[in-house]
């Protein structure tokens, strides 16, 4: 249980930091805890959400009168690839390539994993550099950059099942990932299981049917990556497709993000109830690297105040694909029901549609576009939810009115009118 006398509130715990009360607040320290907080909360009917880092989740102004648990074991362990239990120590960087195992804490902060499996001589989840957020909600949404999405490095994912209130284990094809996409994320999308309060809303929603007790990534033992988006490989001066050491691949990364915004405010883990999320030394780094950025212009720290990228790339059928611009982005995205998929871009979409980076809806509004890009949406200072959902609802309207498509919110949204 947490040791705080008050409980924070969902603007303490979100990386936008907007979000009213919160009533119960439970931090547990082992599994067991865990468990018998998720249980006791659904048997006695509650409300559930289980917070990670709070970076992709936009909670209404109103007190939430449930109880929101964050889970504070953030272990890593590196397993016998052979047999699956732990192994000691970690595998030596000149050892033959092959698989590693390694399995986190739901509650691990995600780039300490990074920076762990980096360090382990191992490949697989450099391109998710400095994504904020933990090891539990990375497969919720399936996490993607640069080129990598977290689906090709998981192996299983240990749950509790709230509907069967039972421990499981999700391989890969249970987990049914897609583009920022997974099983759980669809349970929480689901209204034939509706949430008695909230017509229209799904029971497992805003938490998913399965709650993550831990990941084991299965990762490749070997110093060097591969190259897989554009912008990364002209920050190394190089070409998509080349092997380049995975620690260089990281460094780009950061910088990549950094100079848009896209990395969180390493501050906020100074902050009461965010202290000791994170693991120190990767604090260290990640603050003296935001006051080497800012000394060289990287924006306002505002920028980072953010839900990161607010709205999905749309997927379109080939007709409306082909009603947009011929200089809309399109992608073939291929198809899980045997209709063709055309992805195009939420950020060319917005610039198109006239907003610019800064935008606001009037002058003096607390929520404004990211001054580095028009797909994050950000907290000023003193912004509260609904100055955010005004915002997004002028983009929706906006890029609606120009193309015809409507962009679908990317975060978990809470006791908020937007879709
Ligand atoms: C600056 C910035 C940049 C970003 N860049 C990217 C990016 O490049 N690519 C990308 O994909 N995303 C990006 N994001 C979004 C975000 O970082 C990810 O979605 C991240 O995985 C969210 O993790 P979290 O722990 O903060 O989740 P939260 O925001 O705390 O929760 C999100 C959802 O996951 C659920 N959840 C949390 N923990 C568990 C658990 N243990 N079991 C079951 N459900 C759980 C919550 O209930 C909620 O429904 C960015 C966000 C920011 C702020």
């Amino acid at each position: 249980m947490t040791g705080m006398s008050t409980n924070p509130s969902f603007s303490d715990l979100t990386t936008i930091g907007v979000g009213g009360a919160i009533r119960s607040f439970i931090e547990p320290h082992t599994r067991a805890e865990l468990l018998d907080a998720v249980r006791s909360t659904d048997e006695a009917g509650r409300r559930l959400c289980v917070i990670g880092g709070g970076s992709n989740m936009l909670v209404g102004d109103d007190a939430f009168d449930g109880v929101v648990i964050r889970d504070a074991r953030r272990d890593i362990t590196l397993l016998d690839a052979d047999t699956g239990t732990a192994a000691v120590g970690m595998p030596a960087h000149d050892e033959a390539p092959g698989d590693v195992l390694i399995r986190a804490q739901a509650g691990c902060h995600w780039d300490d994993f990074v920076r762990a499996s980096i360090s382990a001589g191992c490949q697989g989840v450099e391109g998710l550099s400095g994504i904020p957020g933990t090891v539990g909600a990375s497969v919720v949404q399936n996490i993607g950059a640069y080129g990598q999405e977290v689906s090709a490095s998981v192996d299983s994912v240990e749950v509790w099942d709230r509907a069967g209130a039972c421990v499981g284990t999700l391989g890969t094809r249970e987990m049914g990932f897609g583009y920022r996409m997974s099983a759980l994320k669809r349970s929480m999308l689901q209204t034939d299981v509706p949430d008695v309060e909230q017509p229209g809303a799904s029971r497992f929603s805003p938490t998913p049917r399965y709650v993550v007790i831990s990941v084991t990534f299965r990762l490749h033992r070997g110093g060097e990556g591969v190259l897989g988006y554009d912008q990364l490989a002209r920050a190394l001066h190089a070409q998509v497709g080349d092997r380049m050491p995975v620690g260089d691949i990281r460094s780009a990364v950061l910088a990549v993000r950094a100079a848009k915004g896209m990395l969180e405010d390493a501050h906020r883990y100074e902050r009461p109830f965010m202290r000791g999320c994170v693991d120190e030394r990767g604090l260290r780094e990640a603050l003296r690297a935001q006051s080497e950025q800012s000394d060289v212009g990287a924006g306002p720290v505002t920028d980072r105040h953010s839900c990161g990228s607010f709205f999905m790339n749309p997927m379109l059928t080939p007709q409306a694909a082909r009603a947009l611009p011929e200089d809309a982005p399109r992608f073939d995205a291929g198809s899980d029901t045997g209709d063709k998929t055309i992805k195009t871009s939420a950020a060319w979409l917005i610039d198109h549609a006239g907003f610019h980076r800064g935008f606001v809806v009037r002058p003096g509004a607390k929520a404004a576009l990211s001054s580095r890009h028009t797909l994050a949406l950000t907290n000023l200072g003193g912004a509260r939810a609904h100055d955010v959902v005004e915002l997004a609802q002028a983009v929706q309207r906006g890029v609606h009115r120009a193309f015809g498509v409507c962009l679908t919110p990317e975060p978990v949204v809470v006791g908020l009118p937007l879709h």
